[in-house]
This record gives structure tokens, sequence and C-alpha cells, in this order.
């Protein structure tokens, strides 16, 4: 089995052979000439995979990262990026492929930055994620060996986003409107998306019609100059309705009944239109304001039985079928009898507490989005569902807040967002002294810091469990189950 590559730790071997170069890299205490030149061809064998599922090789003793190469394969490259302690090449053949090595299904596979694993067997990606986790676990966290099981992935791993976010723009003077390249925002124009709900296709298809016939000026990050600068859009997988949201630099769109026609004419089961406004100078995609131009502010779905409201903004997870699992999960790792008093903190539209509502005496969410807490409140109502309470405010100020007044807990549930939880919040939690803490997490490394600090303070980790919520890509979602 190959391991995750971490930068911390430095097994590495040294090489007989040196070319010339000028500069020079650690090996723990010794330092070496660096072994490669930058815009050569050099031959490498893969042990390993990095954080985002590249390739990872040595050169005398000298890392590489190499993206779309595979542990156990040995490939040509061009060095393209030479840092003190580590390059990075350009794969430019597979001399000697992996068994897992599979061909792409997507023709911008290694050209977009959507999906970084196309070309791994679906297999070794869900191995792949566990092996993230755990080391991570191990490493950053210091918890040693812990109870971890194989990732959960999906019977069919395509097709399975219910949200699409796609940046408008110009490349070379010609409308693009897809994904961004990796680690650049230059577009990629796609036509068509794998691992999107198909029906985007279509609405892609309709939004570059009317750029390209209304006149209106694509966005322009450089400049700030230009009108259009997203179409988002979201569907329910249960329920059918989709939502597209034109995320726009102004308020007055051209030509809106002309879009608004096209739309409804060319995707079925719309129910939403609506124009969001993002005057900003920033990377988020979405501004404050919306203007429903046609429909419902809104759409439904269902996750099980549960039916939920979704806006534009609100938090919805993207992949509606293994958010069933994964909250199964949550329900089963926080052992509920229906005597239980919950917390989650980061609730969003208020899934999770939903979910755990039927079986416990009481939930609270808490979330920051005052949006997103409106939802959840109308969720709970429209499921019928009383024995819950949202508060709106950061999990770190409330829940101390609560916990100060003297709420007790049995169960705590956290779900933050990829920078983990803040310290704040873990220290009232604690406090409280819930029997069992569930976390998930989208991100392995805030999670193990996290894990650490609380593994510090009297809980121990029981078991962890991934779940493949984004096949294709190297982003990796998890479970765990801590007790006192
Ligand atoms: N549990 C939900 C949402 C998880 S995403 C679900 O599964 O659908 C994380 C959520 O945390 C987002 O809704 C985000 O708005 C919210 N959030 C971010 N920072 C927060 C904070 N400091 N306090 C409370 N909520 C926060």
């Amino acid at each position: 089995m190959y391991e995750v590559y971490n930068g911390m730790e430095n097994n590495i071997i040294i090489g007989d052979k040196l070319q010339k170069t000028r500069e020079l890299f650690d090996l723990g205490d010794k330092q070496k000439q660096i072994p490669v030149v930058k815009n050569r061809d050099y031959e490498i064998k893969i042990d390993n995979l990095g954080m985002n599922g590249e390739g990872v090789g040595r050169i005398d003793g000298y890392t590489i990262f190499v993206s779309g190469a595979l542990p156990g394969e040995t490939v040509r490259i061009k060095v393209v990026k030479v840092e003190r302690n580590y390059g990075f090449g350009k794969q430019l053949e597979v001399l000697i492929p992996s068994k897992d090595r599979v061909k792409p299904k997507c023709r911008f596979s290694g050209r977009c930055g959507g999906c970084q694993l196309q070309h791994m067997s679906y297999g070794l990606q869900l191995d792949f994620k566990k092996q993230m986790v755990k080391d991570a676990l191990e490493r950053i966290g210091g918890i040693d060996d812990p109870v971890i099981y194989d990732t959960i992935g999906m019977e069919d791993p395509w097709g399975y986003r219910n949200k699409m976010q796609f940046p408008v723009g110009l490349q070379k003077d010609k409308l693009a409107i897809g994904f961004y390249a990796p680690r650049s925002h230059n577009i990629i124009d796609i036509d068509s998306c794998h691992i999107q709900h198909e029906i985007n296709d279509q609405i892609v298809q309709i939004v570059r019609n009317y750029t390209d016939n209304s006149g209106v000026v694509p966005y322009d990050e450089l400049t700030h100059r230009g009108f259009i600068r997203h179409v988002v859009s979201k569907t329910g997988f249960q329920s059918g309705e989709v939502m597209v949201v034109i995320v726009t630099n102004g308020t007055n769109l051209p030509h809106k009944k002309e879009l608004i026609e096209a739309l409804r004419k060319g995707v079925p089961g719309i129910v939403s239109i609506v124009q969001n406004i993002n005057p900003k100078k920033t990377n988020t995609v979405l501004g404050n304001k919306n203007i429903v131009l046609w429909g419902k502010d809104h759409i439904i779905d269902f996750i099980g039985d549960i039916k939920f409201k979704i806006s534009p903004l609100s938090f919805y997870q993207v992949n509606p079928i293994q958010t069933a699992v994964l909250y199964n999960k949550a329900v089963e790792f926080a052992g509920l009898t229906g005597e239980e008093v919950v917390i989650d903190a980061y609730c969003g539209i208020g899934t999770i507490s939903l979910f755990m509502a039927k079986r416990a005496r009481k939930v609270y969410g808490i979330e920051t989005i005052p949006q997103a807490v409106e939802d959840a409140r109308i969720n709970a109502l429209e499921n019928n569902i009383s024995n819950v309470e949202f508060i709106a405010g950061e999990a770190e100020t409330v829940v101390p807040d609560m916990i100060g007044r003297g709420l007790q807990i049995d169960v705590a549930v956290v779900d933050p967002p990829r920078k983990g939880c803040d310290s704040k919040l873990l220290d009232a939690l604690v406090k409280a002294k819930p029997k069992r803490i569930v976390y998930v997490s989208c991100n392995p490394a805030t999670l193990a810091r996290d894990l650490k600090y609380l593994s510090e303070k009297a809980y121990k980790v029981v078991e962890v469990q991934p779940v493949d919520m984004f096949p294709q890509t190297s982003h990796t979602e998890s479970i765990i189950l801590l007790q006192k």
C-alpha cells in the first residue's frame, strides 16, 4: 500500500548521481544539491500519492509531484517548477502503467481543475481517501492506529452533483463557461460535465447562447468590468425541481425576458430563476441580494423522508445520495434512544438536526447565515418536527453562552466548514461533557487538529467512517465518533 505523502516526513533514500545545479535542498540535517533542472525531461518512479491525489516520486532523494501519475508507475516528465525541498513535473508519457489506471470519462480531464482523480480506478480513489484521513489522524492528530473503516463509495460515481457553479468569462476574447483550470482562474469552456446532474449541460448551453446573443459582457476578474459573473444551478434529485441563479455585477439584466423564456422552455423541472447581485471585487461567488426573475425563490428536495427548502444562499450537501448515507451514520454514531438533548453546531438549513430530532428529545441547531436559519425553521414546520430550535449566530459564541446558562447536553454534532471548529466551541463542549461527540468533516487536516485537542481533554476517538461525497475529486469527507 502506498502512503499519502506528507511534507513533514522525510524517508528519503539518497541516490548516487547528481546533476549540476546551484541550489541545495534539505535532507533532515544534511543538505544536498537539487538533482533536477527546470524544463528538462526525466524518468521517475511514482511511490505515493499527495494530498490532492497527485503522484509523488523521488529523483536522487528530491521529491517531485506529478499530477495524473499513480503509485507503482514509471512516467516521463518535464520538470516545470523547482522549489527548495520539492519540485513539480508535467507528465509527458506513462512508461509503465498501474493496473489502477483507467481512461478518464471526460475529455477535459487533466486540464480542468474540477476532477483530479478520473484516471484512477474508483477502488483506488476510495482507498486513497481512507488513507488520507488515517494519515492525518496519525500524523497531525497523534492518534495511534485509529479504528477506521473502508470508505463508503457510490454504486455509480457519476452525475452525482446537485449544484453547479460555473464562472462566466472571456478566454482569448471567446466566451467561456466552465470550471477553472488547476491552480488558476483561467476558465475552461465546458459543454458537458460528467459529475453534475445532466440537466446542467443544458442550462450552460442556454446561458451561453443568451450571453452570445444579448450583447451582455462576461465578467473580467482582473479589471472588475463586465456583467455576467457566474451561472449557478441547484437540482432536487428527488423532487425534480431546478433553480437557476445568474450572478451579475450590477442590477440591470438586459434581455431578461428572452433568458427567462429560453430557460423555461429548455430546462425540464425549472421552478425558480433568480438574479443574484454581486458587485464586489471578491472570489466569493454569490452576493447578498437576490431578485426572483421568475417562479419561486427556492426549491424543495428530500433526504430520506424529510423535506427541505433550499434557497440560493443556503448550504446544502452537493451529493444527495451520499448525504443520506452520511446522516444515517451520524444518527447511528449519536446512539440516540429518544431521551437525548443534542446540539448540532454548523447546522446549515437544519438537515442533520431534523434527522436527529426524530430520535432525540430536543435538538438545538446553530448556524451563522440568517437565511439558512430561517430555512431551517421552515423545514422543521413543514416536516411537523417541533422538538428542535434553531439559533442564528456563530457556534463559538452561541454554544458557550448556552452551556454557561446551564444547558445540559448528551450529544454534540459538529459539521464545520474547511477551517474546522473554533477552539472556543471545543472548550465549551469539553465543559458541557456530552457523552458523545459526532464530528463530520470535509478537511482531514483541521479534523485531526481538533481531534487532538479533544483527545487531550478526556475524549477518545472510537471510530472513523470516511464517506465518498465527491467521487472523481480529491475531496474527502469523514464522520467520527468520540466518547467521553
Ligand atoms: N450540517 C449542514 C451544514 C454543513 S456546512 C449540512 O450537512 O448540510 C457548514 C455550515 O456552517 C454552513 O452552513 C456555514 O454557513 C456554517 N458556518 C460557518 N461558520 C460558522 C460559525 N462560526 N458558526 C456557525 N455556523 C457556521
